[in-house]
């Protein structure tokens, strides 16, 4: 199959760049899926693809996924994601991501990167150098620094408004909350779980994590293969994806799920099975957008008070998703799409493809996206 072939075959992408540069060996992907809603954001991976063909899919199927994940917060922000094909231990250099820089530059502010898995701050730093069009970077350099409490705080949000949905109130004071992993995201929950007044559960396989969790909060520990099938009200997975699988899923005795982790049901299947079994999911990546927002005030020049303030409206996005599963009697993971994909219809409809500025200004974004 011819790369064009390929890439039709994987979405409706409206630009694929292939990025080289020999002198720093730099071989990298950027897609951006689309920008109905504004310019596309998304991290950049690097990864050691075995092919070039495992890169492509990779970044096409990450950039959907921001195009939905954008869409369904609210944001006026479209889907693109990069690849970096290259050991993340061995291949870095101040070169390669300066070479990376520029490519990105040229985009003039129609893709917009950041962190992601195999990249840090400090490679961030050093796109920096060459291109404004990168956000997530250190609060020294005018940025938003780490995601995580905003990320956290959305979650919290989201399992405010599952927990009205399924139990007729928000207030989670006394509810049982079971939280897998106490990594950035998981330990900040908790702190605002212990603020509620809820019963929480934490687990974690770094046992110091949970030491220092459950010793400053005075909360029970459980093991990794209890939490997942613990007596609570909400189970909150907050470590790795695939948790809601073939294997877990007759366990669970939750009544809710809802937690920060990324693709938490290992096929879409799950999600159906979980409408069957009365147990309610509030879907990953409309719960987790928090993270998301706050580098969307970063490009507005930021502000944490308005990053925390927007963060707030993940309950409003998540009821809002409970209501299309109800009024469309499917699934909350389905519903989810739905919501994205009827936004990008009826806002994006509104605009024509994002041009690029080369200007990061408050209001020339704003004007940007009120074309
Ligand atoms: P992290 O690496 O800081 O924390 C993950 C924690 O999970 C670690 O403490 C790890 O020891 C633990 N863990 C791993 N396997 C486990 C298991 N089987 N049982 C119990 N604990 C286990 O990561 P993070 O930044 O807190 O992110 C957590 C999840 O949220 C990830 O899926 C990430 O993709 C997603 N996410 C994070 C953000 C963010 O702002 N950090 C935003 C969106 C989504």
């Amino acid at each position: 199959m011819g790369t064009f072939d390929f890439i039709s075959k994987h979405g409706e992408h409206e630009e694929v760049i292939y990025c080289y540069d020999r002198n720093v060996g730099l071989k990298a992907i950027i897609a951006i899926h689309n920008t109905a809603l504004g310019p596309a954001l998304g991290g950049t991976r690097m990864w050691n693809y075995k092919t070039e063909d495992e890169a492509l899919t990779d970044v096409l199927r990450l950039s959907r996924g921001m195009t939905y994940k954008a869409a369904a917060a609210g944001l006026n922000l479209g889907g693109g994601k990069a690849v970096i094909i290259g050991d993340p231990k061995k291949d870095k250099s101040e070169g390669l991501f300066r070479a990376f820089g520029q490519f990105v530059n040229s985009l003039n502010g129609r893709y917009i990167t950041a962190e992601d898995v195999g990249t840090t701050v400090h490679d961030m730093e050093h796109i920096f150098m060459e291109s404004q069009w990168v956000t997530g970077i250190p609060k020294e350099f005018g940025g938003s620094g780490d995601p995580s409490p905003y990320t956290a705080h959305g979650v919290l949000m989201g399992m405010k408004a599952a927990a009205k949905e399924k139990f007729g109130s928000d207030s989670l004071r006394g509810r049982r909350v079971a939280v897998q992993g106490l990594g950035n995201v998981g330990s900040n929950l908790v702190n605002y779980l212990v603020t509620e007044g809820a019963q929480i559960f934490v687990a974690d396989i770094d046992q110091d994590r949970v030491k220092a969790v459950s010793t400053a909060h005075k909360l029970q520990a459980l093991s990794t293969d209890e939490i997942l099938f613990a007596d609570v009200d909400i189970l909150s997975p907050c470590a790795m994806g695939a948790v809601v699988n073939d294997e877990s899923i007759r366990k669970i005795k939750a009544k809710v799920i809802c937690g920060g982790a990324n693709n938490q049901l290992a096929e879409s299947r799950h999600g159906d099975q979980l409408k069957e079994l009365g147990i309610l999911y509030a879907p990953d990546y409309v719960v987790n957008a928090g993270g998301l927002m706050n580098v969307f005030v970063e490009l507005e020049g930021y502000s944490p008070d308005r990053a925390f303030e927007k963060t707030r409206h993940v309950y409003d996005n998540v009821s809002k998703v409970f209501e299309i599963a109800a009024r469309d009697k499917i699934g909350t993971h389905l519903a989810a799409d739905r919501m994205a994909e009827e936004r990008i219809k009826k806002i994006g409809g509104l605009r024509t493809r994002h041009a690029g500025k080369s200007n990061r200004s408050f209001t020339t974004l704003k004007e940007v996206n009120n074309r």
